[in-house]
């Protein structure tokens, strides 16, 4: 699914240079790396403050701390996503109301976010999924019109942009009050090693998040809030500075195999390519076909496999169907759209890496289970 080898490879000098670098300074904590890679990523992302942290579930622990909540405040997000969308709430006390998504582009539904709406909604939790923007202009103005903050999941979208009608284009994570990434080595900026950032436009609020992340000090040993040990580490951050560099690169091949895909595989009777919104760029963390029948997904996974092509399904369980989630008291059927996704979705290799050829292969071996 993924060459980290190969792209590393590629870097190995500057990879080299900047673990001598911090090995050199013995800054391991809080060293000079990770205020410059929080300027540089913020630089990309169009001037928006960033918070680097942990990971990025923290991140978005940190977002909905950052919001002082009260107790069993309710957080709307998708049925359809990882399941740490859902944990960070769960793990603060405050209740996950989940909503379905829409059909074509695997995002949250705007229209089930109103009808979710309560006066205990404490805020919306929008994933930007597989590396396409969520229907920001629509979660945007029901944010505006009820007074919930929108917390932007980022973690598979770095770099994305959405398109609003008056023609302001805004990037990924930088819509809502806080946008939240992870730099899982997966992601399209992975770290070597777990790590993520918030981003926020509101100075005031940068400045709480960058408090709680570290132990909701104001100055050492001075605590302002109860807070978490959720810093990004100066190695970490070095490494993701030469990688951030890479960034642009990669998302552009990453966007061409995605087209190949689409003009070769829009014709193949059996699957649907995934759903542009003409309003969003797409940075296709994942090229997720849709099978239109679902009892041959498995089937074709294992055909691809024996062939030599990895795949994965993301994801093969709806949040709600997870054990650790049922004392929410969701029933089968209850979010049909993820339900019937998770058993219909299946993701092929998409990475920068991927030749024409091994593109090519995984295409005709496509063709060929179709076509018997
Ligand atoms: C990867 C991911 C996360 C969590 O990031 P970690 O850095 O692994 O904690 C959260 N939400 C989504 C949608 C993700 O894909």
């Amino acid at each position: 699914m993924l060459d980290l080898v190969g792209e590393h490879a590629a870097l190995q000098p500057a990879l080299d240079e900047a673990v001598q670098e911090v090995l050199d300074s013995a800054a391991f904590i809080q060293g000079p790396a990770v205020g410059q890679f929080a300027t540089e990523l913020g630089d990309y992302l169009g001037g928006a403050h960033i918070i680097p942290c942990a990971n990025g579930t923290d991140a978005l622990t940190l977002a909905l701390l950052s919001l002082n909540l009260p107790a069993g405040a309710e957080i709307i997000l998708p049925a359809f996503t990882y399941v740490a969308t859902l944990e960070a709430a769960a793990l603060l006390g405050l209740k996950p109301v989940l909503v379905d998504i829409r059909p074509d582009t695997f995002n949250i539904d705007p229209a089930a976010v109103e009808a979710a709406l309560t006066p205990r909604t404490g805020a919306i939790v929008a994933v930007h999924l597989f590396g396409q923007c969520a229907d920001l202009a629509a979660l945007r103005a029901i944010s505006i019109r009820h007074g919930v903050a929108l917390i932007e999941d980022n973690a598979q979208a770095i770099g994305a942009t959405f398109q609003f009608e008056n023609g302001e284009t805004a990037y990924a994570g930088a819509v809502g009050e806080i946008g939240t990434t992870s730099f899982f080595p997966s992601k399209n900026l992975g770290g070597l090693g777990d790590g993520g950032a918030l981003l926020t436009r509101d100075p005031a609020r940068a400045i709480l998040l960058r408090q709680l992340a570290n132990h909701g000090q104001s100055q050492k040993y001075h605590h302002q809030h109860i807070g978490l040990n959720s810093r990004l580490d100066t190695l970490q951050a070095a490494l993701l500075r030469v990688k951030l560099r890479q960034l642009p690169t990669n998302t552009a091949a990453r966007q061409a195999v995605a087209a190949r895909y689409d003009a070769a595989l829009t014709t193949v009777a059996g699957i649907t390519i995934p759903a542009r919104d003409s309003r969003s760029s797409h940075v296709f963390h994942q090229y997720t076909i849709r099978l239109e029948e679902p009892s041959r997904r498995d089937t074709l996974q294992h055909f691809l496999k024996s062939c030599g092509v990895p795949t994965m399904i993301y994801y093969p369980l709806p949040v709600h169907a997870q054990p650790a989630y049922a004392y929410l008291g969701y029933r089968a059927g209850q979010f049909s759209v993820a339900e019937r996704l998770c058993g219909a979705v299946l993701s092929l290799p998409v990475h920068p890496l991927l030749t024409e050829e091994q593109q090519d292969y995984i295409v005709e071996r496509v063709e060929d289970f179709f076509d018997n």
